[in-house]
This record gives C-alpha cells, structure tokens and sequence, in this order.
C-alpha cells in the first residue's frame, strides 16, 4: 500500500520524465492519461513517447471542440502512436438541447460541464486505479496542488508530473522537440475548452491565462477537478 503523502514527497524531487517513469511502473495498465492537449499534456505525452510505454489516453470530446483542437488531436494521435480514446457524452449537443434547453453553457455551464465532461471521464477512468494530469501550480488557483493525490472525487490517484514546471518552460520543451501545439496559442487563447462564446476566449495583456474561460460566470473550473481554490496563490 502506498503511503499517498510520502510519495508525493518523494516525487516533488524527481524530474517529469522520472515521476512518469515511476507512474508507469507502479500502475501498469491500470493507468491512463487525461489530456485536453494543451501545451501540458503535449509535453506529458511526448514524454511518455520518449520512454517507449504507450498507457491509455483519453481526451473528453464534447462535441463542441475548436477544429483546431481537432486537428492537433489527430496529428499527434498519428505522431506519438497514441492509445486514444475520444470519450463522448451519453447526450449529442442537440439532444442535450432538446432536454435543457439551447446554449446550457450559458445557462448553467456547470450542469453542462457535469454532463460532457465531468460524468463521462468517472466512465472512462472505471477500472483505473491512477491518472496523470496536465495541472500546475503557475496556473491560477493551482498553486498548492501536490505531485500525488486521492482523488476523491474519482476515488482514485491523481498524479500531476508537470505540477513544477512553468508555462516558459513548458513552451521550450515544445520547441526545442518540434511538437505540433494548438495554432490557437498564437492567437491570444492561451486556455482552450469548448467553442462556444463564453466557454473559451482569446484573453488581452495582462490578464491571467485562465480569464478567457466562462467569461461572465464565477466558473473557473470544469468541475474535474476538486482543488482548493487560492487565487493569491497562497497555499
Ligand atoms: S466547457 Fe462549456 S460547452 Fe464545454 S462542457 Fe463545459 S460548459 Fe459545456
């Protein structure tokens, strides 16, 4: 049984590609990758590439994705030699319409987050005992989140590889490995969810790289995640 706490620890010493390694090792196939492929989980993946293991990979298609975002998808599907699962809602965006009502994202994002994103990955993570994130702690309210955690709202490890590195240094290991990366970055999106006009915009100068996500809506969180929200950055 291991002791959640002092492995985490144990592992806020040791490079990323040392904490997938570990990852790997200790949870064979019962682990999976989650990934929205943003820069974090570009690097994530890459990296586990370059250690010659390929766990599952699952991405959660709401159906509302940018075309970019689907188009990186399928380019580093190929790239990477990806196991990847697109795990969809049980409701299209036009049945989940005729039942709540047009645009639930704007009307109540967090029941529409809870019904494409939040309920399908509990589906998809059944039979997982972990899974690695792309979480970290530069990102706003993310400042205390551990290398190694219980997730209780999965019931199950969570691990975040990448937890110490920044944004700058995120973005070198993407150049200096030529990885593909969502041409969304380059127009002011530094976060990207849904296509929708309050789910993801582009942000201006000197804001936060989350402020572009459920624009007038407390929301800052798709909700898969339980984290202590600290927007000081205080722990
Ligand atoms: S990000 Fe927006 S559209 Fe996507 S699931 Fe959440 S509320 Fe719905």
């Amino acid at each position: 049984m291991i002791n959640i706490e002092n492995q985490s620890e144990r592992l806020e010493t040791m490079s990323p590609q040392a904490i997938l390694r570990w990852a790997v090792d200790c949870y064979g196939e019962q682990l999976a990758v989650v990934t929205s492929f943003q820069p974090t989980g570009v690097a994530t993946l890459h990296m586990l590439y370059e250690l010659g293991v390929r766990p599952q990979v699952f991405t959660l298609d709401t159906g509302l994705l940018f075309p970019e975002t689907y188009r990186l998808m399928d380019e580093l599907e190929a790239l990477l030699d990806l196991r990847l699962e697109r795990v969809k809602p049980e409701l299209t965006v036009e049945a989940q319409a005729e039942r709540y009502g047009a645009a639930l994202w704007e009307s109540a994002p967090d029941t529409c987050c809870m019904l494409r994103k939040v309920v399908p990955l509990g589906t998809a993570l059944q039979g997982y005992d972990a899974w690695i994130t792309g979480l970290r702690r530069d990102q706003p309210g993310r400042a205390c989140i551990p290398i190694m955690s219980w997730d209780h709202k999965y019931e199950k490890t969570k691990l975040s590889p990448l937890a110490n590195w920044d944004e700058s240094m995120i973005w070198t290991y993407i150049h200096a490995h030529e990885l593909p990366y969502n041409d969304l970055h380059d127009r002011g999106y530094p976060s990207i969810g849904c296509n929708t006009p309050t789910c993801t915009q582009p942000v201006k100068t000197g804001q936060n790289t989350r402020a572009g996500r459920w624009v007038n809506h407390a929301k800052n969180e798709c909700g898969l995640h339980v984290l202590s929200i600290n927007l000081d950055g205080g722990c």
